[in-house]
């Protein structure tokens, strides 16, 4: 099982919690959660998405405001109709330890100290901007303090080059950022540095705390979208985060379209890892289907109105591949969990819906949509979709 938080997991335009998940890496040696580790995919948002968890126990909570509901917004009802029934979610805060008197700034410094290791699908604003301006707080007082006793106190940014390379050139440049990646501390290390991941290289998540390696992580690129100034494919990527206790295995997707080359290595790659199970596969659908939209998989201009992502139609297509993949090896039923993130907030929904309040959301039309074109391809049996809700905790 893996224990998601969904920090994040808005495509914008609104800027707040935009994409990025937390994934806890269970300490094996140890009984103590105050140990776990987590590893960020993404890093669309951060400290403050992690505070407002810390008021889930206070009255002063707020839930995700939900644009187009008309009249009063009932969250519990929202997680209901959008969340499949088999899938294991709650609102919690973080588990952590903390002094009777601690402050909402001090629990959640404290649980940022947990998480070192950033793994990001691309360079895209709603996916790094959280982490760039969390950056000063590695050199606040209370924040070293509180996080004296943590073995690894370095934040590392992982991707491929075509992540990496624009975060550490274009932003980390005293331009746009400070260059902290170049400040050295007095032991001579930096405070946060980067890393070039290789395609299909598998890396493992070694740990102090956690002798017998657990977790490793393999990267993919895909196809998001062409460069509109220079014609170049826009590269983003996939992560595939393998427990080797459990031999279960999750798919953490950047943003991407449905393409036959770099999407189709991605499905081959998961059906050839047999000893593992496909525990869960978050994957990106931005916009609901359009329905003037060409939809024909042989017309050059085939997806063009979504600009590098998904829509319900495409995603569907894709989900077979994986799933014929899959019954190409053997005979036995199996369930595939899809949670759907990056939905955005646009006003198509509105146009293309009918006049009941709830269609007015995209994450319900995308949902209803999902569901449609996954019956018409008998395919309803096997994918079970959940539109993520910010702040949730996910049991997958
Ligand atoms: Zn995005
Ligand atoms: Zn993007």
């Amino acid at each position: 099982m893996f224990e998601v938080i969904v920090l994040g997991s808005s495509g914008g335009p609104f800027e707040t919690q935009t994409q990025c998940f937390l994934v806890r890496l269970n300490n094996c040696n140890n009984n103590d959660s105050n140990n776990d580790e987590y590893i960020s995919f993404d890093g669309g948002c951060g400290l403050n998405a992690i505070a407002k968890l810390f008021t889930v126990e206070n009255k002063t909570y707020t839930p995700e405001i939900d644009l187009y509901c008309t009249t009063t917004t009932n969250t519990s009802k929202m997680m209901d109709l959008i969340t499949d029934k088999s899938v294991n979610v709650i609102l919690k805060s973080p588990d952590i330890k903390t002094s009777q008197n601690s402050n909402i700034l001090s629990k959640t410094l404290q649980f940022y100290g947990k998480i070192n290791k950033f793994f990001i699908t691309h360079a895209h604003l709603d996916h790094i901007s959280g982490f760039i301006i969390n950056t000063p707080i590695l050199y606040d007082q209370l924040y070293n303090d509180l996080n004296q006793h943590t073995t690894n106190m370095q934040k590392t940014l992982y991707g491929l080059e075509t992540t990496v390379r624009p975060i550490t050139e274009n932003i980390f440049n005293c331009k746009i950022w400070p260059n902290l990646l170049a400040i050295k501390t007095n032991s001579g290390d930096a405070k946060i540095s980067s890393e070039i991941l290789i395609p299909g290289k598998e890396y493992v998540l070694s740990s102090s705390l956690r002798k017998n390696d657990a977790y490793s992580i393999v990267t993919l690129p895909l196809r998001h979208g062409t460069s509109i100034t220079t014609g170049e494919i826009v590269f983003s990527s996939v992560y595939i985060l393998f427990n080797h206790l459990s031999s279960e295995m999750l798919f953490v997707f950047g943003d991407c379209e449905s393409d036959p080359t770099y999407l189709n290595q991605v499905w081959e790659y998961a059906t050839s890892k047999t000893s593992f199970k496909i525990k869960g596969i978050f994957i990106e659908c931005s916009m609901p289907d359009d329905p003037s939209a060409i939809n024909d998989p042989n017309d050059p201009n085939n997806g063009a109105e979504l600009y590098g992502h998904m829509s319900p139609y495409y995603l569907i297509c894709e989900l077979e591949k994986l799933i014929r993949k899959i019954q190409s090896k053997g005979n036995t039923p199996f369930i595939l969990n899809i949670f759907i993130t990056h939905v955005k907030q646009n006003t198509l929904a509105m146009a293309t819906s009918n006049t009941d309040n709830y269609s007015y959301n995209p994450k319900l039309l995308i949902l209803e949509q999902l569901k449609c074109n996954a019956r018409k391809r008998k395919l309803d049996k096997i994918l079970k979709f959940s539109i993520l809700m910010n702040d949730y905790t996910y049991y997958v």
